[in-house]
């Protein structure tokens, strides 16, 4: 199914981010993760692009198709292009196409210090206006609630946002954040500028202290008060930290789904136990 298509119905729609096996890792191991997170009936699941380690490119495309085909769930294939030439997104293009992938979250992909970026792609607005012209994919983009790192300006990102937008953007998934009122002024602020595809919120459950203090200093994420006391007081207690940080992530879901956001992606992390957890104490606010 289309992304765009499980809007349609006004619910708010649940969606997970997986990561593909890292570089040493099996496929095999993904089965594991995707046993766990089927069961909970996911709108859809997305699958990130050489994040996190993984080898890029081949198990992205695999595991996207997998999860429509063994698993009947709806699945997104994220894809960077900032390294691509076009001769590399056309093989691409090709090889989704033959594995029946019918989403794609298109992005830039970070700048690498020690990487000279190809220059066929600048913006993730390039590589839809370049792929829309050659398939029938449908596509999603990011979009960033305290802005991208790289722009200064929020009301600038959001002109930025406007244009991967009008270059076919049909769907918008945010940038974790452990703040909800920025995410309400960035919808404010994106209705107002006439972007009016499903935007969903990214949440990032806090279940580990280290892990979250690497990632936000990487994407700038404002900490409320709430959030930094609970990090001071039980950073140091493993268990104490993942029932903080699950429950944490369950109140910004009701919270968002009482404000009527289109939907929430929960980045898993691969952990079908804390998606679990969250899950299960926000499905009858999700569904309703
Ligand atoms: P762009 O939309 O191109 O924006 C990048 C910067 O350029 C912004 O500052 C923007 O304001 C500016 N800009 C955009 N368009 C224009 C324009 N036309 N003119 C001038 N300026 C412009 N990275 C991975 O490597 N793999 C992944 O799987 C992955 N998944 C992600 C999933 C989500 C939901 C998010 C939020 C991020 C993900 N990332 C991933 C990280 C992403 O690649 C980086 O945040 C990257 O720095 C920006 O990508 P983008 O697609 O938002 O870029």
């Amino acid at each position: 199914m289309r992304i765009p298509e499980l809007f349609k119905s006004g619910k708010t729609v649940l969606s997970f981010e997986i990561f593909p096996p890292k570089k040493d890792g099996s496929i095999d191991t993904v089965y594991k993760t995707l046993d766990g997170l089927s069961d909970l009936h996911p709108d859809f699941i997305s699958v990130t692009y050489g994040a996190g380690g993984s080898l890029p490119g081949a198990s992205t495309r695999e595991i996207t198709s997998i999860i429509k085909e063994k698993y009947h769930t709806t699945s997104i294939a994220h894809l960077t292009c900032i390294n691509s030439t076009k001769a590399d997104i056309d093989r691409i293009i090709e090889e989704f196409t033959e594995s029946g992938i019918e989403n794609v979250l298109a992005l830039r992909g970070d700048l690498m210090p020690d990487v000279e970026p190809k220059h066929d792609f600048l913006h993730a607005s390039d590589l839809i206006s370049y792929m829309k012209a050659r398939s029938n994919i449908s596509f999603s983009g990011a979009c960033y609630p305290e802005g991208h790192t790289e722009c200064d300006d929020l009301d600038e990102d959001i002109d930025n946002l406007k244009i991967k937008v009008d270059a076919g953007a049909e769907h918008l998934i945010s940038q974790l954040f452990f703040d909800n009122s920025a995410f309400y002024r960035f919808l404010d602020k994106a209705r107002a500028k006439g972007i009016n595809v499903p935007i969903e919120a990214g949440i990032m459950p806090c279940v580990n202290a280290n892990s979250i203090k690497r990632m936000i200093t990487m994407c700038g994420a404002s900490l409320p008060e709430k959030f930094t006391k609970l990090i001071a007081r039980y950073g140091e207690k493993p268990e104490a930290m993942r029932d903080a940080g699950i429950a944490y992530a369950a109140d910004q879901i009701i919270d968002l789904a009482a404000h009527g956001v289109d939907g929430v992606h929960l980045y898993t992390m691969n952990d079908p136990f804390i998606a679990r957890r969250i899950c299960e104490s926000v499905s009858s606010v999700i569904k309703s």
